[in-house]
């Protein structure tokens, strides 16, 4: 059970993530999480380099896919003229969202990657489809109300996985 909150893969941001690592590894699909994963949630649209990421995934064998449990207007606006795929209200860690995206797709679990920067949301509902999980760390401390929540929920869960030799978020120099 602990296990589903352990990260398979644990890095600053995704900015230092490996597009052809993914590949070598046989992923085919990337679901990303937007607010505080590719920009501060109170940003509206890509940066430079959020953008330059989505397009460098683009014209690899990696599609992005963005999962989000923010509403329609923000994650349309986000992606506008991008062209990339988006779900969003997902209620993650739901499996409802993430299986969607499994069938539309046409792709194995095992072929999926997932990336965002919360514990109770992106990695715990990723890891119970069995797809490849990264974390990150939260882009800024700033978040919406119900982030703010699961952030406590997220901190405990931390306490724990570290008393149990799971995970240790503070042993990552960064
Ligand atoms: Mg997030």
């Amino acid at each position: 059970m602990l296990e589903l909150f352990v990260p398979d893969l644990f890095i600053e941001n995704y900015k230092v993530l490996s597009i052809d690592a993914l590949q070598n590894a046989g992923i085919k699909l990337l679901v990303i999480d937007i607010d505080n994963t590719l920009v501060p949630f109170d940003v509206e649209k890509p940066d430079w380099e959020a953008m330059d990421f989505l397009m460098r995934l683009k014209a690899s064998k990696v599609t992005p896919v963005i999962v989000s449990n923010n509403h329609e207007p923000r994650v349309r606006k986000f992606l506008e003229d991008t062209g990339i795929a988006y779900y969003y209200e997902s209620r993650k860690p739901l499996k409802t969202t993430y299986m969607k995206v499994v069938k539309d797709f046409r792709v194995k679990a095992e072929e999926v990657a997932t990336i965002g920067d919360q514990l109770m949301t992106d990695v715990f509902g990723a890891n119970r489809c069995g797809f490849y999980t990264i974390l990150t760390r939260p882009l800024v401390r700033r978040d919406i109300f119900s982030t703010k929540i699961n952030r406590i929920l997220e901190k405990g869960m931390f306490y724990i996985l570290k008393k149990k030799g799971l995970f240790d978020r503070d042993s990552y120099e960064m």
